[in-house]
């Protein structure tokens, strides 16, 4: 990674946050390259909500990019990653969810496999016509939050958003899936950009960028002066800002703080006051979803950690198996004592390589022992780090002490419903609390007690 250098003063959020290892040098040079898979097993839980309701059975031959499970009882519209013969639909390994509903698809080679040209016309597609490609496409938050982009994208008609903000932090450690695409495909993600913008009907467009990832602003800044987005049909203020290296920099309230000085108010969300935040392969996947129709059906996968023999980025196929990708960088180097979907912070733990990749699939992580803290955890020694590092202000060490004690129920006022699972506060935590978890379990024990009591009334 070249323009690693960092500078000082750039803007950040006002409280909390934290300094973890990058460890980004793994796979930073990486430049991204596709994955062949021999088949796919795709979950139909793509997104945020329902699942989706497969439209394939065993036996039909299908098509890269034929719809194999719809939209019709909520979730995104999911397609054929490969061209190949449907094997099966069945329970299958979720990286998330544990168990769901799996469509595993044998890839065949296709004589005449599609391509997905460009439309003429796309550029001045209007609003409604946009809206539905990306819809049909199944395009997700894939930074992570999976949350169906359409439907963020289809503001009420009260809303007053005027500031369109693209996310380019990945201030998680080891990821670099993001960083690779802005240096190797900033125009279209540029376009990608300048497309949500005219959909939601603003005039400014933020690009957030971390200071450990210059290059990339760099290459941001260049394709909106190539590509004169203040001068198209719909004219854009388009800014790359640069902002310090601090996590959770890319999360949604803070990196609205970091770049507008706005607050998104509790319980409320960007749009109350006026923003719209969307992931740079997000952006990358509505250009391709308005200019192209092709559907979602593949990510950028960032394969790293030091129990890997050689970090990659990878452009996947969404279902391929991770032990396939495994093998394609040159299996483990050292004994893996942990596998985790997503960054080290925010990431699940996987116990199984059978897992596929999904929408929501940014990194696979190998980690070896001196990577990871499998301690046991101790008791609050009252330090108060973890009060220093939460960006919200909570108190997960006084919540932690009352669910040990058996009193989930009693820690609202502590903050665990505002709680986003950053894990700043166990990252900082000299006794190795596992405060995320403490939180997890308080927020599931109101969520019952709220299912109680609807049952009941
Ligand atoms: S995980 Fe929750 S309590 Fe812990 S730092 Fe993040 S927001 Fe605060
Ligand atoms: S950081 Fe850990 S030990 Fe310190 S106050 Fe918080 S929970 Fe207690």
């Amino acid at each position: 990674m070249r323009l690693f250098a960092k500078r000082h003063g750039e803007p950040t959020f006002a409280r909390g946050g934290v300094h973890p290892d990058e460890h980004k040098e793994l796979s930073a040079e990486r430049a991204i390259e596709p994955f062949v898979p021999r088949s796919v097993s795709v979950p139909v839980s793509q997104s945020l909500g329902a699942p989706s309701v497969p439209v394939v059975k065993k036996g039909d031959r299908v098509r890269r990019g034929d719809l194999i499970a719809s939209d019709e009882a909520g979730g995104v519209p999911v397609h054929a990653p490969v061209s190949g013969i449907v094997k099966s639909v069945d329970r299958g390994i979720h990286p998330v969810l544990v168990l769901d509903l799996s469509i595993t698809i044998e890839a065949r080679e296709d004589d005449d496999p599609p391509t997905f040209p460009e439309i003429p016309g796309w550029e001045a597609l209007p609003r409604e016509a946009a809206l539905e490609r990306i819809r049909k496409a199944g395009v997700v938050g894939l930074g992570g939050a999976t949350f169906p982009t359409y439907r963020k994208l289809m503001l009420p008609d009260d809303a007053e958003v005027d500031t369109l903000i693209i996310n380019g932090s990945e201030c998680e450690p080891y990821l670099t899936c993001d960083y690779r695409l802005m240096l190797e495909q900033a125009d279209e993600v540029v376009l990608g950009a300048w497309l949500i913008a005219k959909i939601i009907g603003v005039p400014r467009c933020l690009i957030g960028i971390e200071d450990n990832k210059a290059d990339a602003g760099a290459a941001m800044t260049a394709a909106i002066e190539r590509l004169d987005i203040a001068h198209r049909d719909h004219p854009v203020q388009m800014e790359v800002v640069v902002t310090q290296t601090k996590y959770p920099q890319g999360s949604e309230k803070q990196l609205i703080q970091a770049l507008t000085g706005r607050q998104v108010p509790q319980r409320s969300l960007p749009m109350h006051i006026g923003i719209v935040v969307q992931n740079v392969a997000t952006a990358f996947a509505c250009l391709e979803a308005i200019r192209n129709e092709k559907p979602v059906i593949e990510r950028v996968v960032t394969i790293s950690g030091r129990g890997i023999a050689e970090p990659k980025n990878l452009r996947i196929p969404i279902g391929t198996m991770i032990n396939p990708i495994v093998e394609a960088c040159g299996g483990f180097s050292d004994e893996v004592v942990k596998v985790l979907a997503g960054g080290p912070m925010m990431g699940r733990a996987l116990g199984d390589l059978n897992a596929p990749v999904t929408k929501g699939t940014s990194g696979l992580l190998f980690l070896i022992r001196a990577e990871t803290n499998l301690d046991r955890y101790s008791p609050c020694i009252g330090c108060g780090e973890c009060l220093d590092a939460c960006p919200l202000g909570l108190e997960p060490n006084r919540a932690s002490v009352y669910i040990e004690a058996g009193r989930a129920l009693e820690t609202e006022e502590f903050g665990v419903l505002e709680c986003f699972e950053c894990g700043c506060c166990s990252y900082s935590c000299p006794s190795n609390r596992p405060l995320v978890q403490f939180m997890q379990v308080a927020k599931a024990a109101y969520r019952n007690e709220a299912a109680k009591k609807k049952v009941a009334a």
